[in-house]
This record gives C-alpha cells, sequence and structure tokens, in this order.
C-alpha cells in the first residue's frame, strides 16, 4: 500500500453558511433562523443514508469473494468514498487460489495516531443455517453490507477537522467463507494485520449492526477499556437500551489478527440474529434506526477521542 492525502470535501453546511454570510447583512438573519433549527446533527450521520448503502450492496447479488459480486461489492466501496472525498486503494490477495481484495481509506493522514476502522464487504457463499435453502448464497444485508454501510456514511458525516487521528476505514474481503469447502474466516484482515506499513492505535469493526432488534454486548475477545470507552459514548447518546455494557459472546471476526498484534480491538456486533446465515438476510431486516445509532457512537467517539 502506499501513502495517499485523503482530501475531505468541505460539508454542504458549511458551503451553505459560507454562501449565506456572503450576501450581507440580510444573511446574519438567515444563518439565525437555520440556527433556531438546526444543530450540528445537521451534517452528522444520517441512518437512511446507511439505509440506502445496504439496499444498493444486496442489488448487486452476493458479494462472495471471487466473483463478480464481490468485485462490484468492492468497486462501490470505493466509489462511494470517492464521492464523499475519500481516496480508497484496493490491497489484492489471494486466498486458496482464489483473488480477493480488500478496500482501504485513510484520512487526516499524519495527524495523529492511527484508528482502523473495518468492515467485511463479503458475504457467505452458501446459507448452510437455512433449513431449506443451504446451498444457496446469503444476501447478506446485515452479514455484510450493514458494517460497509455504516462505515461509508460515517465518511460522509465525519468531521475530520475535529478529529486528532489519523482515520482508516478498511472493507475486508473474504471474512464469511470459514468452514465452507476448507475455507478459514477472517482471510482479508489477517492478510492486511501481515502487511502493515504503520501500526495503529486501536482498531474497532463493526459486523451485523442492522437488526432492528438491537442489543450489542462486549465481545469477550474485544479489548474491554476500549469496549468501555465506546459504550460510554453510546449511552451519553442515550444509547444504553441497545449497547449493554456486559459481556455474552466471544467472537471470531476481523479485530481477531490485529488484537495478536497487540493493538487494542474491538468487535461491535449483534449476535442475536435469527436470518444469520440464511437466504433471509436481506434488506427488510435492517433497521435505519440501528444503523443511526452504531454510525452516531462511532462519529461521537472519534470526534471527541482524547488521546
Ligand atoms: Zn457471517
Amino acid at each position: 500500500m502506499s501513502d495517499h492525502q485523503a482530501i475531505r470535501r468541505r460539508s454542504l453546511w458549511l458551503m451553505g453558511s459560507a454562501g449565506i454570510l456572503a450576501a450581507g447583512a440580510a444573511g446574519v438573519l438567515v444563518v439565525a433562523w437555520l440556527g433556531a433549527f438546526s444543530t450540528p446533527e445537521l451534517s452528522s450521520f444520517d441512518g437512511a443514508r446507511a439505509y440506502d448503502h445496504v439496499v444498493s450492496q444486496v442489488a448487486l447479488g452476493p458479494r462472495v469473494t471471487g466473483t463478480e459480486g464481490g468485485f462490484a461489492g468492492g468497486h462501490y466501496i470505493a466509489a462511494e468514498l470517492a464521492a464523499v472525498g475519500w481516496e480508497a486503494e484496493f490491497q489484492p490477495f489471494e486466498y486458496q487460489g482464489t483473488p480477493a481484495r480488500n478496500v482501504v481509506a485513510r484520512a487526516n493522514v499524519g495527524r495523529g495516531p492511527i484508528i482502523l476502522l473495518g468492515a467485511h464487504y463479503d458475504t457467505r457463499r452458501r446459507a448452510d443455517e437455512d433449513a431449506d435453502r443451504p446451498m444457496e448464497p446469503v444476501p447478506g444485508a446485515n452479514d455484510g453490507a450493514s458494517g460497509v454501510a455504516v462505515l461509508l456514511e460515517l465518511a460522509r458525516s465525519l468531521d475530520l477537522d475535529r478529529v486528532p487521528n489519523e482515520i482508516w476505514l478498511a472493507f475486508f474481503d473474504a471474512e464469511d467463507n470459514g468452514r465452507l469447502d476448507g475455507w478459514d474466516w477472517i482471510a482479508g484482515s489477517t492478510y492486511m494485520a501481515a502487511n502493515l506499513a504503520f501500526e495503529p492505535e486501536a482498531m474497532v469493526v463493526v459486523d451485523m449492526v442492522g437488526d432492528a432488534d438491537q442489543q450489542i454486548y462486549f465481545d469477550n475477545n474485544s479489548d474491554r477499556e476500549l469496549s468501555a470507552r465506546v459504550w460510554a459514548v453510546a449511552a451519553q447518546l442515550g444509547y444504553g437500551a441497545n449497547f449493554l455494557p456486559f459481556p455474552r459472546y466471544t467472537m471470531l471476526d476481523d479485530h481477531i489478527p490485529f488484537r495478536d498484534r497487540g493493538i487494542p480491538a474491538i468487535d461491535i456486533i449483534d449476535f442475536d440474529y435469527p436470518h444469520w446465515h440464511t437466504t433471509e438476510d436481506t434488506p427488510d431486516k435492517v433497521s435505519a434506526d440501528s444503523l443511526e445509532r452504531v454510525g452516531r457512537t462511532l462519529e461521537a467517539f472519534l470526534e471527541t477521542v482524547d488521546n
């Protein structure tokens, strides 16, 4: 991978304000009016936009590693990042003779310690938890598209000027074919973690975060201190009923290869999802509100992080 200085597009809100201010004294009144009806949240994480990313990804078909759909999934991510001013690069690799690629984007390069946010974008090639159709692929609305959707909307909404860190967004391929055809889980994140030019200070995975019935617990394989910090931000935002600061599951997910390198890493995952690895993992099971809670928590965490 090579370094790229990401260019942040100024938010529409800032450009709108500048234009209004330039209009002169009357503009002050307009700004005051806007202020009465809007808050800084005007430019913050929007669950409906994130949900659109879920629908768009599922419309591409299954994003199975090494297939046309998988290629389209990676392309979609890179194009959506570019549209909001983040320059993405592909990190190609091969797993079990199959071509795969992670997508990585960076912003605030050189500003401070690196925080890496990750999500897998590939979907499982067979729905082996589906009693009726176990040979069909998983649509991956929640398991695949939801984490990507949160990171893409975060790329749009995050106020990088308020973030004291360098931020990496990583979209992992080849996470979700574990136990199928001799494949292991988390191949993409394993490859990235083994080929780091720089060491992140912290790593956060989002996976399966879109369930309408959302309860996100501490994961036993996650850094407990970092988990507590993120869950505390969620509680401050009023999401205490959804972010429960108690351990429940022990997850094998894309945070593990980074944890194993000594990097504090956490997995934000709602593993109580009845449609997991079935053909029923479709956009109607995903909630914009759930995506928004996770996105706004990450946004607030990054904009208030104290290194
Ligand atoms: Zn999965």
